[in-house]
């Protein structure tokens, strides 16, 4: 790929994603597939005035090898250095840059049951340390093509076209190309106008029907808000784009308010496993059946990760037309293909959607019906025959979707 695009996009992440501001410290978390693209992000945030930029590399072989050697005792626990970093972040709240780009099959040979035990085990140490930073640091997760990922989406090309096409793939829909930063300032805009109309609506629940079978109806938290694109950090006030490319319109819908059957309408990529051909019934607002071609037992395993795993955190909306959808490619990749489509997600709701959340305590969180749970999984669920029929306070009723598209 040009030089000159990969520049642009770097920038593109350090200043419209991340929002790296003077004398702030970055810590951005890469593979060590993509050195040179490091590189160009790391001068970006220098360029911003960056005070410090730490890159922690991950290589998921090592992961694997992890999983294979290491005793459970030893994997489910958080060592001292690690709270330590913990803390620092919460001390020092550093600026987060995630790139992804990792095999979608990389942890195939992974011993799942033993790493999802250990994140189990984990969590409760790691939980409040995440709880003492949410919403209050930038963040932006981004993506660059390794040769794995590349022929996974283009396995019929060569190593090298592979990686190539899918630059332009990844640029594409990450409205990359061009201006990209202007191309941003557009989009912000135009994503926060669709938030405005939704929630000058005031809906309680969401229909979703589809050709496929689904019929499912979820309930809304009275005082949510539907987000999208940029956000702020608490505090500082600091604009960021937490995803590049970023499509969807979303809420945290009211866990536990859940009724009907959703068929997925892509493949789900969990844990380096991909799940198939799926559906999952719902009652009283969990999860009570889910059945799969391919992989059903993963699917088991994730919506029993503890009890929020097997509640609803996310309604997204995302029209067929998006550019992701249109490139028609399956990236294997949550942070595109979830941009491709509607969708739901499983697990951990998003506190920063309830108004004045900054008032809140966990403890309110939970009792109003935002999820808690340590995955955060989502799931395609949009097609060209989506519906979506929204019930207002006072029982109006507003077509959202129709097809698959925009209705409002
Ligand atoms: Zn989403």
């Amino acid at each position: 790929m040009q030089k000159t695009k990969l520049k642009a996009y770097a920038k593109l992440i350090a200043q419209k994603g991340a929002n790296v501001q003077k004398g702030q410290v970055v810590w951005i978390t890469a593979s060590l597939d993509q050195p040179e693209f490091v590189e160009m992000l790391v001068k970006e945030c220098y360029a911003l005035g960056a005070k410090r930029v730490t890159v922690d590399w991950q290589h998921l072989p090592l992961t694997v090898l992890d999983s294979k050697y290491v005793t459970l005792k030893n994997l489910s626990q958080v060592e001292e250095w690690q709270k330590q970093k913990m803390q620092y972040q919460v001390d020092n709240l550093p600026v987060r840059i995630y790139l992804e780009s990792d095999d979608p099959d990389g942890l195939n040979k992974a011993d799942q049951e033993k790493m999802a035990k250990a994140r189990m085990a984990q969590y409760p140490i790691r939980k409040p340390y995440i709880d003492a930073i949410d919403n209050k640091y930038q963040w932006c997760i981004a993506a660059v093509p390794s040769i794995a990922w590349a022929k996974k989406v283009f396995p019929e090309d060569k190593p090298k076209l592979a990686v190539e096409r899918l630059w332009s793939a990844i640029l594409f829909t990450s409205r990359a190309l061009g201006n990209p930063i202007e191309n941003w300032t557009e989009h912000n805009k135009n994503l926060h106008s669709k938030c405005e109309l939704l929630n000058a609506m005031k809906l309680r629940s969401l229909h979703y029907t589809s050709a496929q079978g689904t019929d499912l109806k979820v309930g809304l938290l009275p005082n949510a808000n539907f987000l999208a694109g940029s956000e702020s950090t608490l505090g500082n006030n600091i604009e960021f784009n937490p995803n590049i490319p970023s499509e969807e319109v979303f809420t945290t819908p009211k866990a536990g308010a859940a009724e009907g059957i959703v068929y997925a309408t892509k493949p789900l990529s969990y844990q380096g496993v991909l799940i198939e051909d799926f559906s999952m019934e719902f009652k009283d607002g969990k999860v009570v059946k889910v059945s799969a071609r391919k992989n059903q037992a993963q699917l088991e395993q994730m919506v029993s990760m503890d009890k929020g795993a097997a509640m609803l955190g996310e309604c997204a909306l995302v029209p067929q037309d998006s550019p992701i959808a249109v490139s028609d490619i399956l990236f294997y990749n949550t942070l595109f293909d979830e941009n491709a489509s509607c969708h739901l997600a499983l697990g951990r709701g998003f506190s920063n959607c309830v108004q004045n959340y900054e008032k809140y305590t966990q403890e309110e969180f939970d009792a109003m019906g935002v999820n808690t749970s340590m995955i955060h999984v989502d799931f395609m669920i949009g097609s060209d025959t989506l519906d979506i029929v929204g019930t207002t306070e006072d029982g109006k009723d507003v077509q959202i979707f129709k097809n698959g598209h925009w209705a409002i």
